[in-house]
């Protein structure tokens, strides 16, 4: 093969969750359109979800859609259970779906605590954990890669960044980060490998509100001036998982525009 040629996800098959909008559906779609098939997983919107299937068959390749709470651990041992039967064991897990609930910290309820971190936080360790006891019963397919199974994180730039309003949301993703880089340390050896990526201000429905405010504002923060693209983080991801990135692992890919740059030094501070 060359070094440079097209990412190829020939033949794997992939479990996306939160895939019914945004960064998980267009990651669903460029991993297809790479050659996976995808379980789309969704939590509320079963049409969202279809037309991330529809994308799936457009580009070739088979999926499906299930429904599923990625805080609940039934639900996501169903996920998996559900992706073998139809599709088959799976090689790449995506564990993408999150929220916010934003509150200044002395109004922020227990309960809105609690939800952001059930499904940003224990959402990711309950979806990787069964990732890798499924990649372990499968063993390895060496014809379509060369791990056993990969495993990315949809993280945020505020694993590292504080967010004044948000320290539900940002303690959230800054757990996210110690758990990918504490699973990577104990899986590597049994040939799982394991990342993040860690988006900057992305057009999805998880910033609508803050975008219609202040895209100006948001821009600012940005040294590379434009406001990202579901597509922009599902390529990154895409070709995280494959084996063009074999030896990227424990990392945790900013694909922010230069968010994390520190861009109130861009006039001298
Ligand atoms: P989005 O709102 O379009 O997508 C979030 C997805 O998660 C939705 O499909 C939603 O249905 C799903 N979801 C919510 N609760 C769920 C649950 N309990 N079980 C299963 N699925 C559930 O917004 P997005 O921007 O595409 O967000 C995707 C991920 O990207 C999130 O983890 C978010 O934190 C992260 N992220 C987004 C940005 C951004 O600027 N948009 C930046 C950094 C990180």
């Amino acid at each position: 093969m060359s070094m440079t040629e097209a990412i190829s996800l020939d033949g794997q098959i992939a479990l996306v969750t939160g895939a019914s909008s945004g960064i998980g559906a267009a990651t669903a779609q460029a991993l297809a359109e790479a050659g996976a098939d995808v379980l789309v997983n969704y939590h509320s919107d079963e049409e969202g979800a279809k037309a991330t299937l529809a994308a799936i068959q457009a580009a070739g390749r088979r999926g499906i859609v299930a429904r599923g709470d990625v805080s609940r651990e039934d639900d996501v041992r169903r996920l998996f259970d559900l992706c073998e039967g139809e599709l088959g064991e799976v090689d790449i897990v995506v564990s993408n779906a999150g929220i916010q609930i934003d509150r200044a910290f002395t109004d922020m309820e227990l309960a809105d605590w609690q939800k952001v971190i059930d499904i940003n936080l224990t959402g990711a360790f309950l979806v990787a954990r069964e990732a890798v006891r499924r990649f372990e019963e499968k063993g390895m397919r060496p014809e379509l890669s060369r791990a056993l199974g990969k495993i990315v994180f949809n993280s945020s730039v505020h694993e590292r960044i504080p967010w004044a309003g948000r320290a539900n949301y940002a303690a959230s993703k800054g757990g996210v980060s110690l758990l990918m880089r504490s699973l990577a340390q104990e899986v590597g050896r049994r040939k799982i490998r394991v990342n993040s990526v860690a988006p900057g201000a992305i057009a999805t429905a998880i910033n609508e509100e803050e975008r219609e405010e202040g895209a100006e504002e948001i821009r600012s923060l940005i040294p590379y001036g434009r406001i990202g693209e579901p597509e922009d983080i599902a390529r990154v991801i895409a070709w995280l998982v494959s084996d063009a990135a074999d030896y990227v692992h424990g990392h945790s890919l900013f694909a922010d525009g230069g968010m994390a740059l520190y861009p109130g030094f861009i006039d001298n501070g």
